[in-house]
């Protein structure tokens, strides 16, 4: 029977490659996106053509019912998890100097980066406890996908730097619950990477990049943070639950 994972997201851009990484590495895999599953059909093609069982779990992470409807169908299609990975999440829909920001945004950017994760992991994490007693050789992981604006600042989206700030806290806080179950859960944060997310971005962090914001003059890409993504759930940093494992082109090393 192949392990099997659930990506938030999986539809394109980081989530995408997290899919393809583990559709590679042998698991069964749902993916997720708002879009309607006659969309992701291509998709859901070329994941399958890497030969495993690929499903689509259509909904918004940020809404309790579709939550529960995607806990439900994986309960009901797979019948076991053993990985989560927590990488749905949006940037404003504006960039907007925080003396000016709306509050919509803000619950928009809560809801779906915070919220969404913190209670699909209460829900998931609840199922794999059970697994894990009931199945002896069960091994389940969470990784959660953070962002470096946990800690750096841009003030015209501050909405999405609390959001990602707070989810640092719920990698903690699961990392700590889940301990006494041998379940780790790490964060994993990206810098900047080329996806449609930062599309809009283009020429701005390719000048930042250019003037050497990070010590590696390059994008990242959606494959570099998959790769981190597939050590951790593989199994090679067994004795680090609650880690934040950088990937960003050593954006965040201070320099003089
Ligand atoms: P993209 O915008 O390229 O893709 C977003 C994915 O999330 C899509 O699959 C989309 O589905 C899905 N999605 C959006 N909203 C929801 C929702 N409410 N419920 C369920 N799924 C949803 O994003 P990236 O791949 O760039 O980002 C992935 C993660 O990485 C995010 O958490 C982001 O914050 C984080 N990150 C990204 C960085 C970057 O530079 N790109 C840097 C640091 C962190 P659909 O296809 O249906 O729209």
């Amino acid at each position: 029977m192949n392990p099997t994972a659930f990506v938030t997201g999986g539809s394109r851009g980081i989530g995408l490659a997290i899919a393809e990484k583990l559709c590679k590495q042998g698991y069964d895999i749902a993916i997720n996106g708002v879009r309607g599953e006659e969309s992701v059909q291509e998709v859901l093609a070329d994941l399958q053509s890497l030969g495993t069982n690929v499903i689509y779990c259509q909904g918004d992470i940020g809404s309790d019912e579709d939550r529960k409807r995607i806990v439900d169908k994986l309960k009901t299609e797979f019948g076991r998890l053993n990985v989560l990975v927590n990488n749905a999440g949006v940037a404003p829909k504006k960039r907007l100097d925080p003396l000016k920001a709306s509050t919509e945004s803000f619950d928009r950017l809560i809801r779906i980066n915070l919220k969404g994760p913190y209670f699909l992991t209460q829900a998931i994490a609840s199922w794999m406890v059970d697994q894990k007693k009931d199945v002896s050789d069960f091994e389940g992981s969470i990784i959660n996908i953070g962002s470096i604006s946990a800690t750096v600042v841009s003030p015209d989206r501050g909405d999405y730097c609390i959001s990602k700030a707070g989810l640092a806290m719920h990698n903690l806080v699961w990392a700590v619950r889940l301990a006494e179950y041998n379940i780790p859960v790490y964060e994993v944060r990206p810098g900047v990477i080329r996806t449609d997310m930062t599309s809009a971005v283009t020429e701005k962090y390719d000048k930042l990049i250019a003037e050497g914001l990070t010590i590696q003059p390059r994008w990242g890409t959606p494959d570099d943070v998959a790769k981190a993504v597939l050590a951790l759930v593989r199994g090679d940093f067994p004795y680090s639950s609650g880690e934040v494992i950088m990937v960003d082109g050593g954006l965040t090393i201070n320099r003089l």
